[in-house]
Parts: structure tokens; sequence; C-alpha cells
């Protein structure tokens, strides 16, 4: 049987992951799954910024992925905001890969604070290909490959959680940053799992 293959693509906010994760979705062969978060929408749809959307089912558990894979013979399975995934994903697709099927995995490459979010980066390690995108600074307009964070119109120094749901009551901007305006913070999210 011949195998999968994985194919990731990364990059701050602005950078167009989910429209490349929709393109690739709507153009791959039956049967496919395609999966978005469940945090921060509770629609079963997948949106990017372009305004293009397809159906998804909502899931951060790599439990519930092995299942859904064995239910059905997937032949391609797509991933939206991949870095809330817990870390149980790389086994998860590394093992459907080598029953022939067919990753693509989108996720922002770091937080809002620089630093390196959920399990992608390990996920990258196992990538055939790995698609970086990067889009435009908020403040300078050079290339972009941080993403960072406005609260109420202030931008975030470092002080707060690394996921600020929308409804918790503060208005939330997220923009994209070159390194020279990036917002820094030393890293705690190594051992950062969300538990959903
Ligand atoms: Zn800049």
């Amino acid at each position: 049987m011949s195998k999968g293959i994985l194919r990731i693509y990364t990059g701050p906010m602005f950078s167009g992951k989910s429209s490349k994760l929709i393109d690739d979705a709507e153009a791959a062969k039956e049967p496919k799954l395609i999966v978005t978060s469940k945090i921060g929408t509770k629609e079963n749809h997948l949106y990017s910024r372009d305004d293009k959307t397809i159906p998804a089912i909502r899931m951060n558990d790599s439990k519930l992925l092995a299942e859904l894979l064995e239910s059905k013979d997937y032949k391609n399975v797509f991933i939206d905001e991949g870095q809330f995934f817990d870390r149980g994903i790389i086994k998860v697709i590394n093992e459907g890969i080598s029953k022939g099927i067919n990753f693509t995995v989108a996720g922002i490459r770091r937080d809002v604070y620089g630093n390196v979010f959920g399990h992608l980066k390990e996920l990258k390690d196992y990538a055939d290909e790995v698609i970086f995108l990067s889009s435009l600074c908020n403040f300078c307009g050079k290339k972009a490959n941080y993403s960072a964070r406005l609260i109420n119109g202030v931008l975030d120094q470092g002080d707060n959680d690394i996921v600020i749901l929308k409804d918790a009551g503060a208005e939330i901007e997220y923009i994209a940053t070159c390194r020279e305006h990036k917002t820094t913070k030393q890293s705690t999210t190594e051992e950062f799992e969300l538990n959903n």
C-alpha cells in the first residue's frame, strides 16, 4: 500500500493559511475529512479571511480524530488551527500516513509573544512539505513572520494568557508583525496544553 504524505502550511496571522487549506480541500478527492478548531468558533465551517468557506468538523482532540479515521476510509484529511491539538496528533497523523492517508495541516507558527505554539513545530519534523507563509507588518509594512495582539486597542506586551476567547469581554484584535516589531515574553508555551 502506498503511504500518504504530510503537508503543513504555517505562518503568522493574515498569511493565508486557511485559504490555502480550503483550496487544497476543495481540490482533493473523496472521501475527505475537514477539521477546524473548537476554539474561537461555534460553527461547523472553516473560514478563510478572504471569504472562502467549507463545511468542517470542530475538534481539538487527537483521540477523537483517531476514532474518526477508524470509522471511515478517508483518503485526504485537512486540519486547520493545528496548533490547538494535543500532542497525540503527531502519532495519529504518522499512523494515518502509514495507512495511505494524506494530511494537510495549517497552523500558526508562533503565539502572540513570538514563542512556539502547540505541537506544530514537532509535527514539521515529519512533514514531506512545509510551506512558510508570511504577511505584512502592521507597523512598518515589511515582511511579517510574527503575530501580536491588541486588547481594547492597546498592544498586548506579554502579560496575558496565550489564548483569549472572543467572548471574554475585551475587544481582541490580532495583527502581524516583522521581527523588529514583535512582542516578546519568556516562553511558557512548551508545556502549554489546552484542556478541552
Ligand atoms: Zn515592522
